[in-house]
């Protein structure tokens, strides 16, 4: 994690390490840390509430470096943690037997197909029983694709062969197949086009009313795929989907090719989600369920 936080760290955190570690913050020093913040793409809202934190804090005692360093994790862990408390789930994990769906959504591009690989690969190594529905019809591409990573998991995967086939006569199928099989986990694959949000509604809609009739014990979870290179655009897109598709967590891919590891504190603040995992590579293996300590260690030491 450490490494895949590099370009973030490299270019913006340890200048903010250098500015926290003098001591009480004059204005230059807030001037230079809202930049600082705002560069690794935290965001406006975000930075504000970080800055006014710390500001609070050293206005009242006088901290040594280490000690303005170790406040200033507590503020970025407690921002990462406040949507975990609220939901009461630290850890992200399926719970066992029993049906979890769990719905990946985001545009195309953020790495979605990935994800889904990325998760199948780690809950079969966990013990899971495993299943990935395809139901990103709209792609050809798309299937063909889900069926590659099913195969480099060794997780079966329910799709239809026909061109754009229902996507909820997917769902159906793919949870019929996992009732039969008492699955875990079922991924579900959903299409990611943006240009249309009626349809897009829609079709996701009519994908939670399948899993709610046909499975109505499954635990459902609805995570946003969000490529972290984008940075703050990310986040409109974020809007959107959040509209359509009642979303309980945010997975942030690429990590490790973008400065912009801030955007993370900006999807927990703007959206209230929590991140549930972090892609930071393209291999099988390069998934991390996130944590506020270990993300804030990464970006901070
Ligand atoms: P989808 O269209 O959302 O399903 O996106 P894909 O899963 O096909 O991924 C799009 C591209 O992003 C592919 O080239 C992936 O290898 C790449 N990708 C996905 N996740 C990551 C990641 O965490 N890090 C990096 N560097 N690349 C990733």
């Amino acid at each position: 994690l450490r490494q895949s936080l590099d370009k973030t760290r490299r270019n913006i955190v340890n200048q903010l390490k250098s500015i926290v570690g003098q001591g009480p913050l004059n204005q230059a020093a807030v001037t230079e840390i809202e930049a600082l913040l705002l560069q690794a793409d935290v965001g406006v809202e975000a930075t504000d509430y970080i800055i006014s934190t710390l500001q609070n804090k050293l206005r009242q005692e006088v901290l040594p470096a280490e000690e303005a360093i170790a406040y200033l994790k507590q503020i970025l862990r407690d921002m990462l943690d406040a949507p975990v408390k609220k939901s009461n789930k630290p850890i992200f994990v399926p719970e066992k037997e029993t049906l979890n769906v769990w719905l990946i959504t985001g545009v195309n591009g953020a790495g979605k197909t990935t994800t889904i690989g990325k998760i199948a690969h780690l809950a079969q190594k966990s013990g899971y029983k495993c299943l990935i529905g395809a139901a990103d019809t709209f792609r050809a591409a798309a299937v063909e694709q889900v069926r590659i990573w099913g195969e480099r998991s060794g997780v079966q995967v329910i799709f239809n062969p026909a061109k754009n086939a229902d996507p909820a006569a997917v769902v159906f199928d793919a949870i019929s197949a996992a009732t039969a099989r008492e699955t875990e986990l079922l991924l579900v694959d959903t299409a990611g086009r943006l240009q249309n949000k009626k349809n897009l509604m829609d079709e996701l809609s009519k994908i939670r009313r399948i899993i709610d009739k046909k499975a109505p014990n499954a635990k459902i979870e609805s995570l946003l795929v969000l490529d972290a290179t984008l940075g703050q655009n990310g986040l409109r897109q974020a809007e959107v989907f959040s509209q359509a598709a009642q979303l309980s967590g945010v997975v942030l891919t690429k990590l490790d090719s973008t400065a912009k590891g801030g955007v993370a504190l900006a999807v927990v603040q703007q959206l209230g989600l929590p991140i549930r995992f972090i892609g930071a590579g393209e291999g099988i293996e390069d998934l991390r369920p996130f944590s506020s300590y270990e993300f804030v260690e990464a970006l901070l030491n």
